[in-house]
């Protein structure tokens, strides 16, 4: 990795879009160098590889707070399609699913629950150790639920205090960044309620005492109104999904300062592609039950002021990985301005990962996980599927027609 310079492109730096024209970013090894007017640019800003940037839009990396890499996309789901594999092909599955990701610009993602336990943990390290391409990941190891509540068929089903924190403890010392409770049931796992509840509070609270004691930080499934005030109550980090939030979801979010991530990608997808008729009917009911409230859920939350971050909850029906570009889109059709959408795809998920200080802004000293997209993402959201460059810790790592001229 030698120096690597990006002039003239429209640059949003996590938080705003900076004030400067012909601006250049300059990267040396994996950080940010130097950013600012073209003007005044260092002496020999230009001698590493120079893209031209102009007309296209420069943000950090997106950082994809909820994905499933072991899994597919596949509309017919689980739990038949999910117990299929075998761990060793499920792992593969996971890493070209990972490179799937790293190519659409999605340059650090959290995993929410693997096919196969510990294989994305694993998976996480292959890539740090630079075996095979994809993005930063962080994984929770095997989501823990209640004995036959959402997710059983890939999750550590638990039941009582006790044994979720030992399940808790299992999935720390596989090595896991975080650990995922499941408070409710959910739209893919046939003959539960929705929004019924899982995991009790007590169960919760022993899970998240023992993610917090290891340093670890804890996120829960969540749809139905019961379970996120359950786990809001136990102390959790991050809401994902909330389909069913009511005013005192809303204030308990607030009042705790836990991140909602809701997916409206998930939700989204199968009720748009339900005609397609290659899904089970349980699941289409479910998410047509919920729709609605899922989209005003998440207005209501916007406005009051709620902490929002990005995750798409790639491997459900019709919604792909390396698909943040569909939720940012989601986010504006339901109330967000761009800039809100971009920043949580960006500086506030690096903030609710724990990263802040590392990923989620174009910041001197930063590593450099930049997107180049044609167009100004900052008008039309949808500039982020025109991927024209995607570099991760300062290395080009796709991006077509710039890779090729590499
Ligand atoms: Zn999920």
């Amino acid at each position: 990795m030698g120096q690597l310079a990006i002039a003239g492109a429209l640059v949003f730096d996590g938080k705003d879009t900076l004030p400067f024209g012909e601006a250049i970013v300059l990267v040396e090894g994996e950080r940010i160098a130097w950013l600012g007017p073209a003007r005044d640019a260092p002496v020999g800003w230009d001698r590493g590889l120079v893209i031209d940037g102009t007309g296209q839009t420069l943000l950090p990396g997106l950082i994809n707070c909820h994905v499933h890499l072991s899994a597919d996309p596949d509309p017919r789901f689980l739990p038949a399609v999910a117990l299929a594999d075998s761990p060793a092909l499920a792992t593969l599955r996971a890493a070209r699913n990972a490179r799937l990701t790293l190519q659409a610009g999605e340059t650090t993602v959290c995993d929410m629950g693997s096919t196969k336990p510990g294989i994305v943990i694993d998976l996480a390290k292959a890539i740090a150790q630079g075996l095979v391409p994809g993005p930063r990941v962080l994984a929770a190891g095997s989501a823990i639920c209640m004995t036959g509540g959402h997710g059983w068929f890939i999750g550590r089903e638990a039941d009582g205090p006790d044994e979720v924190r030992k399940a808790a403890r299992e999935q720390l010392k596989l090595g896991a960044d975080l650990v995922k409770l499941m408070a409710t049931g959910g739209v893919l796992t046939p003959g539960l309620e929705v929004g019924g509840i899982g995991l009790s509070e007590t169960e919760m609270r022993a899970g998240v005492e023992e993610a917090h004691n290891a340093g670890k930080r804890t996120a829960t499934h969540a749809i139905g109104t019961a379970g996120v005030k359950n786990a809001l109550r136990a102390g959790i980090d991050s809401v994902e999904h909330g389909c069913l939030l009511d005013d005192e979801c809303i204030e308990l979010l607030l009042k705790s300062g836990a991140y909602y991530v809701p997916t409206l990608a998930a939700v989204t997808q199968i009720v748009r592609n339900a005609s397609h008729g290659q899904m089970a009917d349980y699941a289409v009911h479910k998410a047509r039950q919920v729709y609605e409230r899922h989209c005003a859920s998440f207005k209501q939350a916007a406005e009051a002021g709620a902490r929002i971050a990005a995750g798409t909850d790639a491997s459900t029906p019709y919604n792909p990985h390396g698909g943040l570009a569909l939720e940012v889109e989601l986010m504006v059709e339901n109330g967000y301005t761009a800039r809100q959408a971009l920043r949580s795809a960006t500086s506030e998920a690096a903030r609710l990962l724990g990263l802040a200080d590392q990923v989620g802004a174009l910041e001197v000293g930063r590593q450099a996980d930049l997107l180049l997209v044609a167009g100004d993402a900052l008008s039309d959201v949808r500039a982020l599927n025109a991927v024209r460059a995607v570099v991760k810790a300062g290395g080009l790592v796709g991006g077509g027609a710039v890779l090729a001229g590499a």
